[in-house]
């Protein structure tokens, strides 16, 4: 923690030297009182009165000015920590691989991000400055307060014990409620993200669940709201007993003073006793904020907790300290598996993917075919490190990509999914992603190959159309043309291409086809593939069953053996009855 402030140590060494002064400051105005009563009022002395009511307030008014400094200089702190944290988490979360955000929901990333970084806001800015000055007022006044009587002060001393047992046993309560409630705000920011997106709302209509849906929701709502009245009953306790100490304290003192006035004790005059209490208040005051901030540091560590476990994460994949830099422009892009065994959770004995060894020569078309679930997707995560094997190497032009500089391999390895992921942005700026310096011409002939520019074009703001939520504007057919025009864009060596499963009209189908060969032409290309186009170019047909490669060869060699891809082909394939409808006039597309 103390890390974070590491680089304000100037501006941090600054307030600190602002606040020690305005404590300062402050202890003189007590001291001014006695002098204006006993020198002064009691002795009807004007001129005393006057110098010292002047000098109150103009140490009271430049106590303010030093207050003011600290506290924006403190903020400031404050934000720019803050700032580096998010920066921190966000860069690290990035480099988790796709198995933690597989196992992770999406709202609970949100929340450590935004809630519990907020929440810690208040310790780093003004909590750290607040103790310091409260600790300096608290010596400073009982050094004050000793030197004016030492028998009032051993009194006034002797309650703040008090104060600390209380603050202890609040605190951790707070801290406890302080978790709850921000596991509680992760949980109903995870549902709503869940069911208020365009999947989240098409699963609740289509299922008609919206009854059952509003019941849980308004369940972990209440959750949460019963959270948040605890932290308010705390927050009220704390405070009610402190008010009761604060306002006995004085009378005691009173109480003491006047006993010894009685006895003869010549030492307390009016003036002492007045900034005696008028010490003893300026103390408690910061003692309460101390140990609210006790209470503050205490509940904020469940919130540390959780931001530090982000912090601490370690990615599974990882740039090789020795890593060699691989320009796209060298590249060959030949791909050789050897002995590739993958297992998503190792607790569970079975491997999504088992001794998978092959070569892909530079340009070729390797095709996977498949059942469901047989580790075709899988297979083809471990080339750009989505995944890393548990064993065996994946190898590019010879380096195994785990040597290889993870930006490097961004570069060389492209991928068109089944989903095409659209940003809420213009159609330009989603074709940006793919490469963030395209010129308008490179990103027009991009579309034009992917058969997609005149389509564009024909919308109302052309290349400026905003996107709907995920693409919803955009019919399947679309949204894969716009995918290839932003692989063309990219322009990778190695092309890893899932290919949709749902059928298209037979048009668009075309459109895809035509702009697909074009994108596949010299680069090595993995296919999961359910097109017989791309079956029939391939160089060579991985067909894989349970993990394994059960079946290896071109077209005609694998349809001659009989085996598994011959099933699959004539399922998939062979009957004319699952021709795909035709509709040249597109509608559907
Ligand atoms: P295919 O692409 O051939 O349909 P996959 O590679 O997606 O197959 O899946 C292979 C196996 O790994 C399946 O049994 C699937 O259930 C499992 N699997 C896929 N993704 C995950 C994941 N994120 N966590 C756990 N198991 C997974």
């Amino acid at each position: 923690m103390v890390d974070l402030f590491r680089p304000y140590r100037a501006r941090v060494g600054l307030t600190l030297i602002a606040v020690i002064v305005g404590v300062l400051m402050g202890l003189l105005p007590p001291y001014f009182l006695r002098i204006i009563i006993d020198d002064g009022l009691l002795r009807n002395d004007l001129r005393t009165v006057s110098i010292f009511s002047a000098l109150t307030v103009i140490v009271t008014i430049a106590a303010a000015g030093v207050t003011l400094l600290y506290g924006y200089w403190s903020v400031l702190i404050g934000q720019y920590i803050m700032c580096d944290i998010r920066n921190n988490l966000f860069v690290r979360l990035q480099a988790m691989s796709l198995r933690f955000f597989t196992a992770t929901r999406t709202g609970e990333i949100q929340t450590r991000l935004i809630s519990d970084v907020q929440g810690v806001q208040t310790v780093v800015s003004t909590t750290v400055t607040d103790a310091l000055s409260n600790v300096a007022i608290v010596i400073t006044s009982l050094v004050a307060m000793f030197l004016l009587d030492w028998r009032l002060t051993l009194l006034s001393v002797g309650m703040v014990p008090l104060f600390a047992v209380i603050g202890s046993k609040v605190g951790d309560f707070a801290k406890n409620v302080r978790r709850g409630t921000q596991e509680q705000t992760a949980e109903l920011n995870s549902m709503m993200q869940e069911t208020l997106s365009v999947s989240g709302v098409l699963l609740t209509k289509t299922t008609g669940r919206l009854d059952t849906l509003t019941r849980k929701f308004d369940q972990e709502n209440r959750k949460l709201a019963g959270w948040q009245i605890k932290m308010t009953l705390v927050n009220y306790l704390f405070f009610a007993m402190i008010r009761l100490i604060t306002s006995l304290a004085p009378a005691l003192v009173y109480w003491l003073a006047g006993y010894l006035m009685w006895r003869g004790d010549a030492s307390i005059t009016v003036g002492v006793l007045v900034a005696f209490t008028a010490l003893q208040t300026r103390m408690f005051f910061p003692l309460t904020g101390l140990l609210n901030i006790q209470v503050e540091i205490l509940s904020s560590f469940a919130l540390f907790e959780r931001i530090f476990e982000y912090l601490d994460l370690q990615p599974d994949v990882q740039e090789s300290p020795n890593a060699v830099a691989l320009p796209k422009e060298s590249v060959l892009g030949r791909i050789e598996f050897r002995d590739v065994c993958f297992s998503y959770d190792e607790s569970v004995r079975s491997h999504a993917v088992v001794d998978i060894s092959f070569t892909a020569e530079p340009g070729q078309l390797v095709a996977l075919v498949g059942p469901s679930g047989a580790g075709k997707t899988t297979l083809t995560y471990f080339i750009p490190r989505l995944y890393d094997p548990d064993s065996g190497q994946v190898l590019l032009d010879g380096h195994d990509v785990r040597d290889i500089r993870l930006q490097d391999l961004a570069e060389i390895v492209g991928a068109v999914t089944q989903e095409t992921y659209l940003l809420h942005s213009t159609i330009r700026e989603n074709l940006h992603v793919a490469k963030p310096d395209a010129t308008d011409e490179e990103m027009v002939e991009a579309c034009r190959l992917a058969a997609i520019h005149d389509h564009i074009t024909s919308l109302p703001e052309g290349y400026d159309t905003v996107v709907g939520e995920r693409g919803y504007r955009f019919s399947g057919g679309e949204k894969q043309r716009l995918a290839i025009a932003r692989a063309l864009l990219k322009n990778p060596r190695v092309l890893i291409l899932d290919e949709a499963t749902s059928a298209l009209d037979t048009r668009s189908e075309r459109l895809i086809q035509a702009s697909l060969a074009g994108l596949m032409k010299g680069r090595t290309t993995f296919a999961i593939a359910h097109r017989l186009s791309t079956i029939l170019a391939a160089d060579q047909i991985l067909v894989m069953d349970q993990g394994r490669i059960v079946e290896r060869g071109t077209h005609e060699t694998l349809l001659a053996r009989g085996g598994l891809y011959r099933r699959l082909y004539e399922e998939q394939f062979a009957q004319p009855t699952t021709v795909r409808v035709s509709d040249e006039d597109g509608n559907a597309d």
